[in-house]
């Protein structure tokens, strides 16, 4: 079976991102990031920008609110019918909780939780050449230590959250992208 609803977890710099879009491609459903949907609303100057950019520069979490209505309003739009792969949602219990309700809610529940796992060092080398390369306002080293202890904090209990669902599959994200998009690969066809 190859599942079509799901989500990636991982600390930020363990290629959510990259492996996210990669699936996209070869699952033929949307990759749902509500850092990137955040990054426009915050370039667009729209009020959930406005709210959420002062967090963002922190390394701080957007409230769960204003990330659940946006993640909500993503999820319910049509091409998200077929699936969807979530990258960096949820990031706190409550965050997992309004998931599964509107999932439920929708009757196209979560099939698979696909955890990465990256060594410490590895994630703040990645993160500081992705800050020269992309320029990213929040990838600088203060903000990556922030944001790691953030995940470690709000997000990481969430490996116990899915593995409890019976829907957690981790997978070694140490290794090239081409490696690491294989192991995913199996973890979805498996
Ligand atoms: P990302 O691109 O996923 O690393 O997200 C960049 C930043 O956007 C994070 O450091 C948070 O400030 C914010 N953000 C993205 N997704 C969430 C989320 N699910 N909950 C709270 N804040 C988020």
């Amino acid at each position: 079976m190859t599942v079509k609803r799901l989500l990636l977890l991982g600390p930020p710099g363990a290629g959510k991102g990259t492996q996210a879009a990669r699936l996209e491609k070869s699952l033929h459903v949307p990759q749902v990031s509500t850092g990137d949907m955040l990054r426009a609303a915050v370039d667009a100057e729209t009020e959930v920008g406005k709210l959420a950019s002062s967090y963002m520069e922190r390394g701080e979490l957007v409230p769960d609110s204003v990330v659940i209505r946006v993640a909500g309003e993503r999820l319910k739009q049509d091409d998200a019918k077929r699936g969807f792969i979530l990258d960096g949602f949820p990031r706190t219990a409550p965050q997992a909780e309004a998931l599964d309700e509107l999932l439920d809610a929708m009757d196209r529940p979560l099939q698979r939780c696909l955890s990465l796992a990256v060594d410490e060092n590895v994630i703040v080398k990645r993160l500081m050449r992705r800050a020269e390369i992309e320029g990213r306002a929040d990838d600088n080293e203060e903000t990556i230590r922030n944001r790691m202890r953030v995940y470690r904090e709000q997000t990481a209990p969430l490996v116990d959250y899915y593995e409890k669902r019976n829907l957690l599959v981790e997978v070694d994200g140490d290794g090239s992208i081409e490696e690491v998009a294989e192991r995913l690969e199996a973890a979805v066809a498996a």
